[in-house]
């Protein structure tokens, strides 16, 4: 096998880059108590293979995915039931010459509204006036009086995001965001169990798969780049086992597991401070870890074989 670590992706424009990392779920115990919420997951990265490792890998991938070849760098990462899931794209704010819009789609659905995939492209929008669901006016605090949900400002993360305090935000997706701004942590559940958002949602017209965009801004960043790396304590990276949960067996869905105290922010620009296509689509195929394991064994031993200088030649000395 190549001796590559896959686990965080570079992307084929300046300075993009993102990593999976799959920490154990967090889980609150029983009871009436109200969720309090939690600290951010720790880092656990995980390998995010190409899909096209060799004809034979990407040949099986796709009797089960169906691949649509719309320009996409294609991953797939193998889930067992019971881990979280977040999205690392603090390398974004290193980028040194523009800011970097994220959005993200978690089998279809905007992990930031909760709005289906859009029929074209990932657009990056912005909610400041109206419902986009009702066109009714929002209250001061986005709410809005006939779906009663508190709307995010935007569809998409970025780097030029400000908090309340006017301080940037990092550049990480948790979860699935609610209605207080924070987010509830991505977690991996069976299918069937009923608990996936998108098999909520959208039902049999869910995807296994997370699309994200990434989407420069038209002009030159005026600050100087902001690390936000330095905001954080990567200690954690290697404590313990991350993925320790039961054994998989058929799909995996995305459900919103606990409260993660990581609240978004807000985009101080006019959405024309924005691309109106994005530099890079990233897409992540997620399948059970042991069917990715069988694939990636059988890949290890159609590489191993070809490296071999017997390869082709008669061998072994069966006695029967
Ligand atoms: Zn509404």
């Amino acid at each position: 096998m190549r001796q590559e670590d896959y686990t965080v992706f570079p992307l084929p424009e300046d300075c993009l880059k993102m990593s999976v990392h799959m920490p154990r779920a967090y889980a609150d115990g029983p009871g009436d108590k109200p969720e309090t919420g939690h600290g951010l997951p720790p880092p656990a990265l995980v390998k995010a293979y190409p899909v096209d490792l060799d004809p034979e890998f990407r040949d099986s991938l796709d009797k089960k995915f169906s691949f649509t070849r719309d320009g996409a760098i294609c991953r797939v990462v193998g889930m067992k039931h019971g881990v979280s899931l977040w999205f690392d794209f603090r390398g974004l704010s290193d980028h040194p010459t523009h800011d970097v819009a994220v959005r993200v789609m978690v089998q279809d659905i905007c992990a930031l509204t909760g709005m289906p995939h859009e029929q074209f492209g990932m657009p990056l929008i912005q909610y400041r006036h109206r419902c986009p669901k009702h066109n009714e006016p929002f209250s001061p605090d986005l709410l809005c009086r006939f779906c009663g949900h508190r709307w995010p400002a935007q569809n998409y993360l970025s780097t030029a995001d400000r908090n309340e305090s006017g301080h940037p935000v990092a550049m990480r997706l948790n979860g699935f965001r609610d209605g207080k701004g924070r987010s509830r942590q991505f977690i991996t559940t069976k299918g069937g169990e009923g608990r996936g958002i998108a098999e909520q949602i959208l039902g049999n017209w869910r995807s296994f798969q997370f699309d994200i965009s990434f989407t420069l801004s038209r002009k030159e960043k005026v600050r100087p780049p902001v690390s936000s790396y330095d905001h954080y304590d990567d200690d954690d990276a290697t404590r313990g086992d991350p993925r320790k949960s039961s054994a998989s067996t058929t799909e995996v869905e995305i459900a919103a597991g606990a409260v993660i105290n990581h609240e978004t922010g807000t985009d101080p620009n006019g959405i024309e401070y924005w691309n109106d296509d994005p530099a890079v689509l990233v897409r992540i195929y997620c399948m059970p870890e042991d069917e990715l394991n069988a694939l990636l064994a059988e890949y290890a031993e159609r590489v191993g074989s070809q490296r071999s200088f017997l390869s082709g030649l008669k061998t072994g000395n069966r006695t029967c």
